[in-house]
């Protein structure tokens, strides 16, 4: 069949590649360039945040968390897997029962007590994928289009205007723009700003979700590390908070306390596209021709991406066969 993919983030690349693959005719419209998507300023780590519904994520997280890993093992750009660590400053009696992510992470352990920082009670380490989306997201693309996609670069103002492009079925795979092209407005920005300063050596993210100042995470990637961060719904501005970056190294800086060497190099800031759940779906009333949604993904878009792009490939297999 002749699909239109609408968005070239994340979550519109990974339907496509798996629509080539299953050997439909794709074509993606996209109205920004690549460094213009939430996709690639995201931090890009695994782990399951402001996403719906938990059944759903659970299981769109383990399947990604799987083809991620793959990933890494066959040294796709970008794709790493990075040890872990997540303080709790207070410490539960037991380490059971785990927190739901766990499920999908493989083996996870008690944190030792000289891993902990101080005023930190207890930790969880584990190893997830890093996707540096800088690398990945162009590579991604690059091999949409060495498959055989068409790349149309166009601002959709309603979904129908696609259909010039005559397609048998449509996804809708358009981030924070997905909402608007179909009437949709339970979509809402989720603010979130972070640093990126340059790497002091450090090959351990750590994550604080509880902290008293706001959340905190640090990732090393291969040339710098990523600093967070901000979760702020409803928020539509995307130009960096200087104040915020001062609160970010602050409260970074607590949990890694050798960050207190790094340079400041940017603080960027992107709109999550929240929804109370994340939409997939066939919907077959819409348009002439039917169309599956893939969008609403949250702090998730990378975490739960090939579950869902898996769901979609399986919905439009739905339509070809009548
Ligand atoms: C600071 C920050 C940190 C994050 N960290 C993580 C993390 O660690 N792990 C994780 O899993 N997720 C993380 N996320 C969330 C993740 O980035 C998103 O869930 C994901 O990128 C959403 O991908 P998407 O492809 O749906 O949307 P986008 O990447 O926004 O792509 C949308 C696409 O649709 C196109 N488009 C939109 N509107 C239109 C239109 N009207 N016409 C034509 N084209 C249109 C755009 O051009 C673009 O190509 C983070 C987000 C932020 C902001």
């Amino acid at each position: 069949m002749r699909v239109v993919v609408v968005g070239a983030g994340v979550s519109g690349l990974n339907c496509a590649r798996l629509l080539l693959h299953a050997g439909h005719g794709v074509t993606v419209v996209s109205s920004d360039p690549l460094h213009r998507t939430t996709s690639y300023l995201a931090a890009a780590v695994w782990f399951p945040t402001a996403a719906g519904p938990a059944d759903a994520v659970a299981r769109w997280g383990a399947t990604t968390y799987g083809m991620l890993a793959a990933a890494a093992e066959a040294h796709v750009p970008g794709v790493v897997m990075r040890e872990t660590l997540v303080l709790y400053r207070e410490a539960p009696d037991r380490l059971l029962p785990l927190p739901g992510w766990a499920a999908a992470v493989g083996e996870v352990r008690a944190a030792d007590r000289d891993e902990l920082p101080p005023g930190y009670a207890r930790g969880l380490r584990f190893v997830v994928p890093l996707v540096e989306m800088p690398e990945y997201l162009p590579y991604l693309h690059e091999r949409v289009l060495a498959a055989g996609a068409t790349q149309v670069v166009r601002r959709v103002t309603r979904l129908d205007d696609v259909l010039d492009l005559t397609p048998d079925v449509i996804v809708n795979a358009a981030g924070m723009g997905a909402g608007a092209l179909v009437d949709d407005d339970t979509v809402y920005p989720v603010r979130g700003q972070i640093v990126r300063v340059t790497n002091p050596g450090l090959t351990l993210s750590v994550r604080d979700e509880q902290h008293p100042d706001g959340r905190a995470y640090v990732h090393p990637r291969s040339t710098d590390c990523i600093l967070g961060g901000t979760l702020e719904e409803g928020n539509w501005n995307t130009e960096p908070d200087p104040a915020e970056t001062t609160a970010i190294l602050e409260r970074c800086t607590d949990i890694v306390p050798r960050l207190a060497d790094a340079q400041v190099i940017e603080s960027v800031a992107g709109l999550r596209p929240g929804r109370p759940e994340v939409r997939v779906e066939l919907d077959g009333d819409l348009l002439p021709v039917p169309v599956v949604h893939n969008y609403g993904h949250g702090g998730s878009g990378i975490t739960i991406g090939w579950g869902c792009a898996q769901d979609v490939a399986a919905l439009v297999a739905e339509v070809d066969q009548g």
